[in-house]
This record gives structure tokens, sequence and C-alpha cells, in this order.
């Protein structure tokens, strides 16, 4: 029978029919495996219907998955030849699933709501991606400020990335894309990735990490914005204690304690040491205090 997923062999196949030699610039490392492509599928929890946002889909290893799991997707890809091809390969290899997917080229960081959103103006409700390694932080920040809706992601990112992104307070990891990641859900590492299941073999290892979204959101838009720019400013100065790091967002040294003081945050802690909850709660009492 003819393969539904691209193998080694088909991935050279189809590069070299097209003429794409993989650039380091825009972090082209394609996936080869079959299996690791499963893998990926069924941890994200893909199943027939659900509306997918894929980014950088490539040659198509991981998209190939993702429709044939039954999936609708949306394909971002920044590389002309590359999405143009897309729709062909999905028609080739899985002829029932071609109406199933939407390829959009353009740079995700600019990708817009109108662009992700279906015929009947619905959004994506999960994002599944093997990012590229240079954008993968900005990217997915992009997209999960882009659809709050989003019900669950799962992303292949460099290994450091990963672990950073997941990481918890009050570690030599967590930074301010942990900090913003947790005001959406929950993140975990959900697996290793071999450097061998990619055409060419990266210099670096990968991990899956995965999140579900929120039952209920911490707070709003406005609030959200707020807490992501005491995120900003605290970590901007992350050695410094933040009664001093957040004097250009709260104000002078006294209205700044005072306003810690009410969020019932330490004025000597550092950045390194508040969850997203207490940056929160900073920014009502800022609020508060206006
Ligand atoms: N999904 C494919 C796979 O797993 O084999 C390819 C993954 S590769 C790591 C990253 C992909 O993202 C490439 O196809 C690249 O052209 C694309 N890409 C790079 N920068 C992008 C951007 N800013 N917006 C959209 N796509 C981008």
């Amino acid at each position: 029978p003819r393969p539904e997923l691209l193998g080694p062999v088909e991935v050279r196949e189809l590069a070299e029919r097209l003429g794409v030699s993989p650039t380091k610039k825009l972090g082209q490392n394609f996936v080869i495996d079959p299996n690791t492509v499963r893998k990926i599928v069924r941890a994200a929890g893909v199943d027939a219907g659900d509306r997918v946002v894929e980014i950088g889909p490539g040659l198509g290893s991981l998209t190939l998955g993702l429709t044939e799991s039954g999936a609708d997707v949306t394909a971002i890809e920044i590389d002309g030849r590359l999405a143009a091809e897309l729709p062909h390969t999905v028609a080739e290899m899985q002829p029932g699933a071609r109406d199933r997917l939407r390829v959009i080229r353009c740079d995700a960081l600019d990708v817009t709501a109108e662009q992700l959103a279906d015929a009947e103006g619905r959004l994506p409700e999960i994002l599944v991606a093997n990012l590229p390694y240079n954008v993968s932080v900005p990217i997915l920040m992009h997209l999960l400020e882009l659809i709050p809706a989003l019900r669950r992601g799962l992303v292949m990112v460099q290994s450091e990335v990963g672990h950073r992104i997941a990481a918890a307070p009050g570690g030599k990891e967590y930074g301010s894309p942990s900090a913003k990641a947790a005001w959406y859900g929950d993140w975990r590492i959900a697996g290793n990735v071999s450097r061998r299941i990619f055409w060419p073999v990266p210099g670096v290892d990968s991990v899956l990490v995965g999140y579900e979204r929120r039952e209920t959101p911490l707070g709003d838009e406005t609030e959200r914005a707020a807490a992501f720019e005491l995120v900003n400013a605290a970590f901007a100065q992350r050695r410094k204690m933040l009664r001093q790091a957040l004097q250009p967002v709260l104000g002078p040294s006294e209205r700044t304690v005072a306003i810690l003081e009410a969020a019932g945050v330490d004025p000597t802690a550092r950045a390194e040491q508040l969850g997203i909850e207490a940056y929160l709660a900073v920014a009502r009492a800022a609020a508060a205090a206006a």
C-alpha cells in the first residue's frame, strides 16, 4: 500500500523534487519518522473533527499525521514553495483529507485572528507544531494571545526552551516566558525527542511541551496585559528586588512598595520568586491604587 505519512525516503524525494535545501535561518528540520508523528498526534489528544492550527508544516510530516486523525487543519507556513506544495502532498497521500486542510502562507508572528477563522468564523481549538527554533517563544506567545479559546497545545521546541517554558517559580530556568505561559494553563514536558528523527539532524535536542487551558481564566484581557507588563519589567532587572525593578511601571519607591504590600508580595523578593498569580495580584493592587 502507498504510505500515508512521510518517512525518510519520501522526505528526501519530496525535497529533491521541490528543489528545497533546508535552511537554518527558517529552522527547517523535517521529521522523517512516522512513529514520532503518530506519538505527537496522540499525545496532543487530536480527534476527528477537531480544529487544529499547525505552525510551520514544512513538507507536511506532522500535517499528514493530523489529517490522518480526521482533524481540520489550518497550517501557517512562511516558505512559499512549501506552502504551495502542501495541499498537493496531502491530496496525493490522503485523497480524502484534502478538504480538511487550509494553508496560510505568512509569517506566524503576523498571523491574525481573521486569517485563522474558518468559514463559520470559528478559531482553532488545539495548537500542534514542530516550531522553528529561533522564533519558537515569540510564535507561541503570539498564538496564545491571539486565540484565547485554545483548549490545549503541544509543541516541539529546543530542549532548553521547553524546560524554560514549563519551569515553576524559584529556579534558574524560570523566566518571563514561564510566567506568561502559566497565564494560559499548566505546562508540562511531554517527552524527549531524539535528534535522529530529523533531516537534517539538528545540533540541539528537542522536547515536547504541552498545556491544557485553565478551566477559569485568571483574569480579563486588561488584567493580562497589566500582569505581563509587570513580568517584563521584573525580568528586565531580574537581579534587583521588585521594589526597585517595578518602579518603571508602578512609580516612585514609596508607591511601588505600598502596591506590593497591598498585593501581599514581599517588596524585597525578586522576579523569579513570583508566580503569575502574584503578578496578577500586583496588577490588581495597582489598578485599585490608581
Ligand atoms: N512541521 C515540519 C516537520 O515537522 O517536519 C517542519 C518543521 S521545521 C522545524 C519548521 C518549519 O517552520 C519550516 O517549514 C519553516 O519553513 C517554517 N517557519 C520558519 N519560520 C516561520 C515563521 N516565522 N512563520 C511560519 N513558518 C515558519
